[in-house]
Parts: C-alpha cells; structure tokens; sequence
C-alpha cells in the first residue's frame, strides 16, 4: 500500500468539513485516504480490515486492477456523451445486465433513489389509471420524495411530509394483509432482504405470495436489490436463488465497483412502458461508468466468482452462528451470502460498531440492534476469520 502522508499543519478535514459540508451524515472522526482490497487506511496511516465496501458499493474492494484498467481506458475516451446518442459500452452494459438477470431491458441512472424513482414512474406509465404503490413495514427505498414514499420509515418520512399520495404500507410476512393488493395498485415494491430495516430476510415463499397477488390483480413487481443485488448474496440477484422473479428490478450500488450508477431492470410489458420524453438523466449510463461496470460484471459473473461468494458467505455465517451461540449479547446471524446481520440482544449496534473500529474493523449498523457486515465480495477466508475473530473480542468486552 502507498505511504501515507499525514498533514498535521493545517486544520484536518473533519474540522474544515464541519464548517462547510451540510450535516447530514453522523461522520465518524476518520479521514480515509487510501485502501487496497479489503483494508483501507486513515489519514494517520492507520489500516482498517472494510467489511462495509462504502455502503455495499465496492464490489471488487478498493483498487482492483479490473477496475483500475477499467477506469484509465474509459479515461483516454469520451467521458460523457449525451443520451442523444448512442454509445458502445452503454449498450454492451444493457445487454449484458439483461442476458445475466433474465431481463428485456434496461434504463441508466446514478443512484438506488433515482433506479426507484424511474421504476415507481414506469409502473404508473404501465397501469394507466391506476396510482397505488403498495410497500412493506421497515422497508428503505432512498431519500428522494417518490422513493422516500415508499420507504416506510415513519424516522425518515415524517419531517418531509406531505409525501406521494397513495401509498400502502403492508406488514412484511403476512400474506392476509396482501388483500390490499387490489387493482387499484400498480406496483408492489419490496426488498428480498431488508438492507438499512436490519438484514431481514424476507421469507421466498411470501415473496411467491406477493407475486402471485400481483399476477391476479395486474400490478407490477417490484424488487429493490439496490443493496443486494450484483452478487452480494451469491446470485447477481437475489431473486435467482429464490425463485420468484419481479417485472422490474432496481439495482444500483455495487454494478460499477464505486463509481456512481443505477438501472432499472424491466421484462414483458415493464419494459416497454416508458416511451421517448417520459424519463430521462443527464449523466445516466455515460460511456465512462458503463465501461467501468462492464469490467465489473464480467468479474462477477466470471466461473467460480460468485461459488466464492457463496463459499466465503457460509464461512461467515458459521462464525456468526456461533457468536450468537457463545455470546449473551448476541441473539442470532441472519442475512445470505455476503450481506450478513448479527442481531444483538441488550447490546447497541453502535457500540458493537465502535468497539470494531478501535480493534481495526469497520463495520455497519443497520437500526439500534443490528450489526451490518457487508464485505468487499473478493474477501478472502482468512479476513473473514479476522473479522470474526475481532467481533468475538468486542463481544467479549464491548
Ligand atoms: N434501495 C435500497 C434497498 C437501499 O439500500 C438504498 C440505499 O441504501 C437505496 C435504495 C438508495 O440508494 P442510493 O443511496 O444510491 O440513492
């Protein structure tokens, strides 16, 4: 890893930041300059074991020469080209993306808020007459006001009010609430497994239930892996493994390795619901971003890629089982693949994550009680044994 220079002679960022950049994140007081595959390094030049990849984002972990190579091609080229014209590697992303997750086509945008918005405004396109989005208890679907509707977070939505009309929000699991799934609706939205709502696995054969409803009444299927999709759980998406496919599929996050996209996904009427002048993004699927998540997908979806990732997501499922098993502040591991939760019983998921970053980890929350671990998904065995073995010493003594 490169030397790191440490500027103590001048006010540090986090100061000069604090003065300036609105504060909308609780920051904690580390500056990051610098990592390579799954550990990054501070301003002081002290290295941290990542097991959060930016948010689920650095798919390939930092520096990866795919993406390096990636990136200094795409460099030499056009960085932008208007949606007016055509370009190569947008198309070759499309096609791909598509052919890989059983999709008809797709739509570029920049972030998982903005993948939600074009799906919520391309059910209402495909279900004229109908205005109803029905969404699920705990769910999170971005800050935008359309996806921040349909995020059923009462902490998030209510210093926003008035939000989108319309909208239903369902208890997750109970498949006699899915009655308010009535031709009113033109899109159910859910997330197979609850990212920021605390790992929560939604059960496959609610999600069958779901679709199953959506059939009957003609509404659209919505399924939201911003955070789980390119490969987190072990299948590019989610959905794959669980055997119930939606019509539309938002995705975001990790597709270019950390360099900022989003798409919708769409199949049959979905994808052909959206016309010239109905949705649009300047930046969207820019030939720089596309090529960088070209060279990603092809990574992800290399033989063996996404074995490992099943591979290593058991072995850290097995050491968080028997963290929950040995420790009394844990009470059980939930998650697949490599989006993994521990829930914490009489614990704060906060402490749990500051105790990590003092021992050299960096994890993530996800609520009060959950400890969010989302690794780089090139993470190797023995990081993912360092990791259990620093969790077992801030459970010991948090
Ligand atoms: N949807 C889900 C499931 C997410 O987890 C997130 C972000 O955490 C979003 C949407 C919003 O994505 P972004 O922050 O890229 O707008």
């Amino acid at each position: 890893m490169a030397t790191v220079a440490v500027h103590n002679d001048a006010p540090d960022v986090m100061t000069r930041g604090q003065a300036v950049v609105m504060p909308t994140y609780a920051r904690v007081p580390i500056e990051l300059v610098d990592g390579v595959g799954c550990r990054v390094t501070d301003a002081t030049g002290r290295e941290y074991l990542d097991f959060t990849s930016g948010i689920a984002v650095s798919t390939l972990g930092h520096r990866h020469p795919v993406v390096v190579e990636a990136l200094h091609r795409a460099a030499e080229g056009l960085l932008h080209v208007s949606n007016l014209y055509w370009t190569a590697p947008m198309v070759r992303l499309a096609e791909r993306l598509t052919a890989a997750a059983g999709m008809d086509a797709a739509f570029f945008c920049n972030s998982g808020t903005e993948a939600v918005e074009a799906a919520l405004k391309l059910a209402r396109r495909a279900c004229p007459g109908r205005g109803v989005f029905v969404t699920f208890e705990g769910s999170f679907h971005g800050r935008t006001l359309g996806a921040l509707s349909v995020t059923a977070q009462p902490k998030y939505q209510q210093p926003f009010a008035p939000l989108v009309p319309e909208v239903r929000v369902l208890p997750v699991e109970d498949v006699d609430a899915l009655a308010a799934v009535d031709g009113s609706v033109a899109a159910v939205i859910v997330e197979p497994i609850q990212g920021e709502g605390g790992v929560r696995p939604v059960h496959h054969e609610f999600l069958a239930a779901v679709r199953s409803r959506c059939d009957e009444v003609g509404a659209l299927l919505v399924f939201d892996e911003v955070q789980t999709g390119v490969g987190r759980t072990g299948s590019l998406y989610a959905y794959q493994q669980l055997g119930v496919t939606p019509d539309v599929v938002t995705t975001a996050k990790g597709l270019a390795g950390g360099l900022p996209i989003g798409a919708v996904l769409a199949r049959g009427v979905a994808a052909t619901a959206l016309g010239p002048g109905d949705h649009g993004s300047t930046f969207g699927g820019g030939p720089a971003v596309t090529s960088v998540a070209c060279a990603v997908l092809e990574e992800v979806l290399r033989p063996g890629f996404l074995e490992s990732v099943r591979d290593t997501g058991r072995r850290l499922r097995a050491g968080l089982d028997a963290l929950a098993a040995h420790h009394h502040g844990v009470a059980a591991a939930r998650g697949l693949g490599l989006i993994q939760g521990l829930v914490l019983d009489g614990l704060a998921a906060s402490d749990v994550v500051a105790g990590c970053r003092e021992r050299g980890m960096l994890v993530l929350s996800a609520g009060a009680d959950v400890v969010r671990l989302l690794p780089p998904l090139i993470v190797g065995q023995s990081e993912v044994d360092d990791a259990l073995a620093i969790l077992d010493r801030v459970l010991g003594a948090p």
